[in-house]
């Protein structure tokens, strides 16, 4: 046992790593050589990465930047049930409390090991006068910026404050600093790295998007007799189970639409031929929607027909089938929704129905919208929206394997996709079928 694994388990009660990436990652961060940029799902243990290394350096306080206060009080609880010290400045404390935290951080030997403030926070003469005196007498171990593609504005939660940090790299040439976040499109890590102003080569640690159990396909509606039934055909084929499974372990489906109307139409549809599905939305009875999500979960139904506002907390790990009828938002979107899918591991399906005149319908739409926008913010929105739409496009019609496109999104080389998509199955029948499309859709 080396002095990285004893203070993990010294420190916070762990024997192991929660992955590989997570280990090395914390061994770049302790090295404190480079900048580091870490990109892994969420739940995947992110603040250990920079928890752990900070814990090796005694006396030393690390500052961490988080976008919420409720964000902050989480980790603050997370890291007092293990008797670590931490502390946060904010606008909501008392004086008394404030003053007792900046008096620790302005003491010799301060006591406290992670000091988390929002943005905001960081651009106060309070703040800036505490982090000229840490680093002076050399207190900071790190300065972290957690959830940072709060700092992009191809991501959805942008934060202007968090283009002020840069400001911060510069100044503090000498600390090392981390950078975390759970959704990191190639754009988004760009961003990150240049409005953050890391040094460079920044050291980055990024879970791999190709996830091999997972086989991609799109099938084109107006090649197909009987979409339904299609579907049909496809769930019944992929959700068998062996009689001696449990209940709640049962092989499971679902089916994401783009309205409402939709996802009414198509469970009942489905139903109807013999499978049983049950629609989900927004417009139902909160108690509706929390009753069709535990039959989903306890097994009772095998199939929702659901709007996109599916799947928050969703954590089923039998998952055997995602279908899309028509076409997802984006790359992101389509990459989390499908993503959904074998979460246990073993094989599962994504599917895309794909339809030409949706296609139309929605291009029309984003045009106008970015007709009507007027503030350069506005516009440029419109502008991004279109270009994923776009990606999202060529995903459809275009014989290309699917992984691929997905590690173009995350800035990733060409994973080895074998025949995990139908595009590196079988790119002839593919070609076939998008022509046929093609011609139908011209006629
Ligand atoms: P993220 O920020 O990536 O979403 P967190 O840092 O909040 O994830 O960690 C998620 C959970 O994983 C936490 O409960 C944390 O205690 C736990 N965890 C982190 N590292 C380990 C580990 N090496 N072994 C076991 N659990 C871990
Ligand atoms: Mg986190
Ligand atoms: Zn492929």
């Amino acid at each position: 046992m080396d002095n990285v694994t004893e203070k993990l388990l010294q420190c916070f009660g762990y024997r192991k790593f929660k992955s590989e990436l997570q280990e090395r990652a914390v061994r770049a961060i302790a090295r404190g050589v480079h900048d580091v940029y870490v990109s892994m799902p969420t739940g995947s243990g992110k603040s250990l990465c920079f928890q752990l290394p900070a814990m090796l350096q005694d006396n030393k306080v690390a500052i961490v930047f988080s976008p919420l206060l409720a964000l902050i009080k989480d980790q603050i609880d997370h890291l007092t049930r293990f008797k670590i010290p931490a502390e946060s400045i904010n606008s909501k404390m008392t004086s008394k409390d404030r003053d007792r935290v900046l008096n620790d951080l302005h003491s010799m030997k301060p006591t406290t090991r992670f000091l988390y403030v929002t943005p905001e926070q960081a651009a106060t003469g309070t703040f800036k006068a505490l982090i000229e005196h840490l680093v002076k007498y050399k207190k900071v171990s790190y300065i972290v910026v957690d959830e940072a593609h709060c700092v992009s504005e191809w991501g959805h939660d942008f934060r202007p404050d968090y283009l002020k940090l840069g400001n911060l790299r510069e100044k503090f040439k000498s600390i090392p600093w981390v950078a975390l976040t759970a959704t990191a499109s190639a754009e988004v890590t760009k961003d990150i790295m240049a409005n953050l102003k890391f040094l460079q080569p920044v050291a980055q640690y990024k879970t791999p998007s190709f996830r091999r159990n997972l086989y991609y396909d799109v099938v084109y509606q107006n090649c197909i007799q009987d979409e339904i039934g299609d579907l049909v055909d496809f769930l019944k084929k992929n959700l068998k189970d062996d009689d001696n499974v449990k209940l709640k372990d049962k092989s499971a489906a679902i089916v994401y639409c783009r309205t409402r109307e939709q996802t009414e139409d198509i469970s009942s549809m489905l139903t109807k031929r013999g499978f049983k599905a049950s629609a989900y939305h927004g417009g139902l009875k909160t108690s509706e929607r929390v009753s069709v999500q535990e039959q989903w979960s306890n097994g009772e139904c095998p199939c929702v027909c659901a709007t996109v506002s599916f799947g928050m907390g969703v954590d089923k790990a039998t998952v055997r089938v995602v279908v899309h009828w028509g076409l997802p938002q984006n790359v992101a979107a389509y990459y989390q929704e499908s993503g959904r899918a074998g979460r246990d591991g073993k094989p599962a399906f994504c599917r895309i129905y794909y339809c030409r005149s949706e296609r139309n319908a929605v291009d029309f739409l984003l045009k106008s919208e970015m007709g009507r926008s007027k503030t350069p913010e506005q516009k440029q929105r419109c502008k991004n929206a279109y270009k994923s739409f776009e990606i999202m496009v060529k995903y459809c019609e275009e014989v290309r394997c699917r992984h691929k496109t997905f590690a173009d999104y995350f800035g990733e080389q060409a994973p080895k996709c074998g025949a995990r998509c139908d595009a590196c199955a079988d790119p002839r029948a593919v070609q076939r079928a998008l022509d046929q499309h093609l011609r139908r859709a011209m006629s």
